[in-house]
Formats: structure tokens, C-alpha cells, sequence
């Protein structure tokens, strides 16, 4: 009877070959898909940062991806967790402001509920985006309808959670999370912002869209294309 966790053990050796599963290919992808909108879009995020809070939010984010993107090519990481890891501990030390700590953290929480797995199955990878939230919300504080990141990424993972649980491939709930993703950013636009620099500004916050909503609405955006096999560039 002891020796049926033998045969389980021999079983494992094929996992690779297992199909709805990413890998840590597609996550680097992933990563490099996320700089290169947020570098096209540098200027948009930084106009939106300028409108209702200090005007960084753009470059913020290039100069943190592109240090991630250099480090996880430099370092030659070996599984999905590591990855992550190099990636958030790049994004604290080279962003300063908020967005640096709040997607370091994301991305370092990431890295840690995966831990040494190989490659990441649906629901690891469902569980681990929540982690990484988990993680935004306990550095950040932030709740629903304050006009942060939070109101794109809650609803992207809601909508990832869904979709798994109806029978989704990765890449169909990957589009489902981005749908939810920009949609939670646009629904940002009316908002009067409760956190970060933006909740200075009170009243005179609303009309603008949050510019870590749309940052994050990239994220996702980045990763249904990575996991749709969509082209790597935009050819332009
Ligand atoms: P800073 O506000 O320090 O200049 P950035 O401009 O890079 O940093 O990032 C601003 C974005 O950070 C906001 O648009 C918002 O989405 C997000 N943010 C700020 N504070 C919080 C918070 N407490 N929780 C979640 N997100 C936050
Ligand atoms: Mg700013």
C-alpha cells in the first residue's frame, strides 16, 4: 500500500508536457509586454499624474520596468517565483512615491505564494494575484472607489476568478481580467480620490482618470496578450 506514492512520484515527470499552465518564459514575456505600453504611454500616464497629482507616474513606471526587465535578463532567473521576486525588489529600489512600494509589493507577494513551482497551473496563479493584492492593501490601505490601483486590480482578478471557475482557459480569463481592468479604470474617472497624493486635491480630484487604474489596466492588458500569443510588438 506504501508504495502507491511511488507511482504518483514516476507521474510527475511528464508535468511539463501539461497544458494550461504558464511558464517562466511567459512570465518574462509578460514583464516586457507591461514596459513596452507603459513606454508608449509614458507621457499619457504622466498627464494624468500631472492633472491630479505630482506629474511622475509615467516615468515612475518606465524607469522601474525597465530596470525589472534588465534584471530578470541579468539574473537568468529559474522559476515563476523567483522571477517575481527580482522583479518587486527592482520596482522598491528603483521607483521612489507610492507606486513603487505598492507594485513592488504586488509583484513581490506574487513571487512568494508561488514558491518554487516550476510553472504556475490556473488557480496557483489565481491565488498568487490575490496574495499580490492582499499585499497592495495592507502596504496602501487602499478600498474600493478611492481611485487607485486598487479599482482596476480587484476587479481584474474578480473577473479572472470567474472566468477559471466557469471552465476558462488562462488566456480566456486573462481577457476577461482585462475587460474588468479597464473598465475598473474608466469607472475611476468621476471619482473624488481618498488616497495618495490625489486625495489632496478633494473635490478637484474627480474628472480625471487615476493613474495607477490605467498603469494596472497596462499590466493586463500586457498579460492577455502574452498569453494569447498575440505578436510581441505592435510592428510600428
Ligand atoms: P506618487 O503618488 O508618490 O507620485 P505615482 O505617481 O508613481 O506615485 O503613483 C500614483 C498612483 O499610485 C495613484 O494614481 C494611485 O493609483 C496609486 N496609489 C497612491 N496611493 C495609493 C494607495 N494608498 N493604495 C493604492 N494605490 C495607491
Ligand atoms: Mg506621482
Amino acid at each position: 500500500m506504501g508504495r502507491a506514492g511511488a507511482d504518483a512520484g514516476a507521474a510527475l515527470g511528464g508535468l511539463t508536457a501539461m497544458g494550461d499552465a504558464v511558464t517562466t518564459a511567459d512570465l518574462a514575456e509578460w514583464l516586457a509586454e507591461f514596459a513596452r505600453p507603459v513606454d508608449e504611454n509614458k507621457d499619457l500616464l504622466t498627464e494624468l499624474d500631472a492633472a491630479i497629482g505630482d506629474a511622475d507616474h509615467g516615468a515612475n513606471m518606465h524607469r522601474g520596468l525597465t530596470a525589472a526587465v534588465a534584471a530578470i535578463d541579468e539574473a537568468a532567473v529559474a522559476t515563476p517565483g523567483a522571477l517575481f521576486k527580482k522583479v518587486g525588489m527592482t520596482l522598491v529600489s528603483t521607483v521612489g512615491g507610492a507606486s513603487g512600494p505598492l507594485y513592488g509589493t504586488l509583484f513581490l507577494r506574487l513571487g512568494g505564494a508561488l514558491g518554487d513551482a516550476e510553472q504556475v497551473g490556473p488557480e496557483a496563479f489565481a491565488a498568487a494575484l490575490h496574495a499580490g493584492l492582499d499585499g497592495v492593501v495592507a502596504r496602501g490601505k487602499a478600498e474600493a472607489g478611492d481611485k487607485t490601483m486598487f479599482d482596476a486590480m480587484a476587479p481584474a482578478l474578480d473577473a479572472y476568478d470567474a472566468a477559471i471557475a466557469g471552465g476558462s482557459t488562462i488566456p480566456d480569463a486573462a481577457a476577461a481580467a482585462l475587460a474588468a481592468a479597464e473598465a475598473g479604470r474608466d469607472a475611476t474617472l468621476p471619482l473624488v480620490a481618498r488616497k495618495g497624493r490625489a486625495s489632496y486635491l478633494g473635490e478637484r480630484s474627480a474628472g480625471h482618470l487615476d493613474p495607477g487604474a490605467t498603469s494596472t489596466a497596462l499590466l493586463f492588458q500586457a498579460l492577455s496578450e502574452t498569453l494569447s500569443g498575440a505578436p510581441a510588438t505592435t510592428g510600428g
